[in-house]
């Protein structure tokens, strides 16, 4: 199935964002954008965008949103972009939300869809566990997982009214295995 689908994929850390919108990305034959991925890169490429983020990403503060908006429409705005695309890792906060609104405006785009991967707390406990062991990723410490969780319950939920206001918004239930929650998110944007 082609795309032309313009999707946000939602949810609390460890709930599988990653996993689900890789399958998405294949199924829809559009990118997927993840801004902690992307930075990842520039960090371990070092370049200046990665010199310039790297102490907030190790923290688990978020990146300030200047930074982070100009480097997700400057990814938007890439030739593979122009067919679809799903974001994951943003917005994470209202400020970015209203950037991004402005840059849809302004570019003739819109939003198909929101997706909001759910799974209650102790599932996401494990599968962050589970991400601790496989990836080595710097920031899964103890420190900055709670502090990227609190900033998740604090600034980034609040989008979820937002975008179900908007009439966007598609809850899923995220706690099968991946086959299974690709199918529930594909019932969902595509009914
Ligand atoms: P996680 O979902 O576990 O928090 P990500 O890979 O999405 O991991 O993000 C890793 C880090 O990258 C975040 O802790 C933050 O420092 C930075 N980051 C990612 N997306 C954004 C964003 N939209 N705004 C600001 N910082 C971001």
């Amino acid at each position: 199935m082609k795309g032309k689908m313009n999707l946000i994929i939602m949810g609390p850390q460890g709930v599988g964002k990653g996993a689900q919108s890789e399958d998405l990305a294949r199924i829809y034959d559009i990118p997927h954008i993840s801004t902690g991925e992307i930075f990842r890169k520039n960090i371990a490429e070092k370049t200046d965008l990665g010199k310039k983020v790297s102490a907030y990403i190790e923290k688990g503060e978020l990146v300030p949103d200047e930074v982070t908006s100009e480097m997700v429409f400057d990814r938007l705005s890439q030739p593979d972009a122009q067919n679809g695309w799903i974001l994951d890792g943003y917005p994470r906060n209202a400020k970015q939300s209203e950037d991004l609104d402005k840059w849809l405006k302004k570019n003739d785009k819109k939003l198909d869809a929101v997706i909001l991967l759910e799974a209650d707390s102790a599932l996401i406990a494990s599968r962050i566990q589970k991400r601790i062991r496989e990836e080595g990723r710097s920031d899964d410490k103890p420190e900055a997982i709670a502090e990227r969780l609190a900033i998740y319950a604090r600034e980034t939920k609040p989008l979820i009214d937002y975008y179900a206001q908007k009439g966007l918004l598609r809850k899923v239930d995220a706690q099968g295995d991946v086959p299974t929650v690709t199918k529930a998110i594909r019932k969902a944007i595509e009914n």
